[in-house]
């Protein structure tokens, strides 16, 4: 036996099963009414298509299946697919490009593509509890990436994508987001919005974090200009658990996903935040954040285009 070898990879009744189990832990729940009393498996008619899962609803009397209103739906793909995709995402520390999901998954590289964004979005996480609570060490960083359209490339960072990382110490947990500028009118209101007043904020000495510091009970500050990397009179002053972090991101964009446009770092960026945050050193093993990436996929339905302008709709197998 291997994880690989579990029934919900191959068997696509056992795929739905488990599916509901983790969608629906106290039975199903009808999409149309949310109706959950009067609710009955339909028989499968073996003249025609089974449609796995499909349940009927005896209050408004519409059918469903657990894959309405999360990303599954208006998808053709079988939902063995999907949870071999999940896994296979959550599972690898640099992330898995498209190419590789396409032939691992035998699907084409369009619906990889698609299923990889599909899947980004469910990691996505809808926390906004401020960072910090209760006092606790609230690193923040920045980094460098790929290339910003349209800026001339110099040296610096201006021609570059900008990604802002915040690490709250205490849970290990990693929240980054895409900015335009590190400009204090940008960086001010993110580390209001997602640190709490009586953090204790860690930072490099960057002339944008010293205004926005002022609004935290601490801030800290080592001197990387002054080859500091831990502070001498206080070794918890460091930026080294963000630093981590970036390390681990930035070695899975470059390694992994090649091109990555502005329009779609804050998902990648999410895709890292989610594996960082669910880790194996907090207790979380590859099946347990595949099962938490699984519980993100409700209402997260996407809506983007494809590179070659079609809709999305169109997705196949
Ligand atoms: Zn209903």
């Amino acid at each position: 036996m291997s994880v690989l070898s579990k029934q919900y990879f191959h068997d696509e009744a056992a795929a739905f099963e488990f599916v509901e189990s983790i969608l629906w832990p106290t039975g199903p729940v009808c999409p149309h009414c949310g109706g959950f009393e009067r609710i009955n498996a339909i028989k499968p008619n073996p003249e025609k298509r089974v449609r796995f899962g499909l349940k009927h609803c005896g209050q408004c009397r519409q059918q469903f299946t657990v894959r309405m209103g999360t990303i599954f739906e208006e998808s053709k793909l079988p939902m063995t697919k999907w949870l071999q995709a999940i896994f296979l995402m959550c599972s690898s520390k640099k992330g898995v490009s498209a190419h590789q999901l396409h032939r691992t998954l035998e699907t084409t590289y369009k619906t990889a593509w698609f299923l990889a964004h599909r899947i980004r979005e469910a990691m996505r996480s809808g926390e906004l509890a401020p960072f910090g609570q209760g006092g606790g060490g609230v690193e923040v960083d920045e980094t460098f990436i790929g290339f910003e359209p349209g800026k001339p490339v110099r040296r610096g960072y201006q021609h570059k994508l900008k990604v802002l990382t915040l690490v709250d110490r205490d849970p290990g947990q990693a929240r980054s987001m895409v900015v335009d500028d590190l400009s204090l009118a940008t960086i001010g209101p993110i580390l209001a919005a997602n640190i709490a007043k009586e953090a204790r904020l860690l930072t490099d000495e960057a002339h944008h974090y010293i205004t926005p510091g002022r609004g935290f009970a601490g801030h800290d500050v080592v001197r990387h200009g002054a080859d500091e990397y831990v502070s001498r009179e206080d070794p918890t002053v460091h930026t080294n658990t963000v630093e981590g972090f970036y390390s681990i991101f930035k070695r899975g964009m470059r390694g992994v996903y090649q091109h990555c446009s502005k329009k779609h770092l804050h998902r990648y960026a999410a895709e890292f935040d989610f594996r960082y945050s669910n880790r194996v050193a907090l207790g979380v093993d590859d099946q347990e954040r595949a099962t938490r990436a699984l519980v993100g996929v409700v209402g997260k339905r996407l809506t983007c285009r494809r590179p070659d302008g079609g809709t999305e709709a169109a997705l196949g197998t």
